[in-house]
């Protein structure tokens, strides 16, 4: 199964990719996770990204599109996946479709999680993530309380909230992902690889919708 998820920050994406992993034994690969771990480790690329995120604003195409290249040219190339967060624009799409044709790798389907932005907004308020980069867990005070507040379950380090999960922040954002989301999915939609699913369903009936809609 090769999958791409579609949806605005704070739609439950992080969840239902997680759940896809466990349910096909898929590799996820996440841009913003490979962002923020480059930041924690301060390398160029981090020091280069780190005010755009920090800004809600999206990284250039060349620079993600070269990120994921390089890990599918490497030898730990994934067979197998779900991409969370790329190609995130038409020019990522389109150099995407290029890198899996090289690969001779097959999109299965694109999972386009829809969602009302004020809901978005309610969701990511309550957000905290684990401050551990090689963790990086989130939890929501309402949705997903941590077992102790303020400490993530999995590795105990203490929960912050993201530069880029505050309020104005996720406005930009939203705004972002609306002007580029609608070109990236009306070319997969032409190739007949698009299923829209509701994501303000509990995060159970998203799953199983998502697997309907895959034909599992
Ligand atoms: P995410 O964790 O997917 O919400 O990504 C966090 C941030 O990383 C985004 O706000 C962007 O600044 C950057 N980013 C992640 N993936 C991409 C992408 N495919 N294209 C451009 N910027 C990205």
């Amino acid at each position: 199964m090769r999958l791409v998820l579609v949806g605005p920050p704070g739609c439950g994406k992080g969840t239902q990719a997680e759940r896809l992993v466990q349910q096909f034994g898929l590799a996820t690969i996440g841009t913003g996770a490979m962002f923020r771990d480059a930041i924690a480790r301060d390398t160029d690329m981090g020091r280069k990204v780190k005010p755009l995120m920090d800004r809600g604003l999206l990284v250039d195409d060349s620079t993600v599109n070269d990120v994921v290249a390089e890990l599918f040219r490497s030898p730990a190339r994934p067979e197998r996946f779900v991409m969370d967060g790329y190609p995130r624009t038409y020019s990522q799409a389109i150099a995407f479709d290029a890198l899996l044709r090289q690969q001779c790798l097959v999109l299965n389907a694109v999972v386009n999680l829809t969602i009302d932005d004020e809901v978005v907004v309610r969701r990511i308020s309550g957000r905290r993530c684990c401050s551990n980069p090689e963790c990086g867990v989130c939890f929501h005070a309402a949705a997903r309380p941590p077992k102790v507040p303020g400490k993530c379950d999995v590795c105990g380090s203490p929960l912050i909230v993201r530069d880029d999960d505050l309020e104005e922040t996720i406005r930009r954002r939203l705004t972002g992902f609306h002007q580029n989301t609608d070109a990236l999915l009306d070319y997969y939609r032409r190739q007949n690889l698009v299923r829209d699913i509701t994501a303000t369903d509990p995060p159970d009936m998203v799953f199983a919708n998502i697997l309907t809609a895959l034909g599992d």
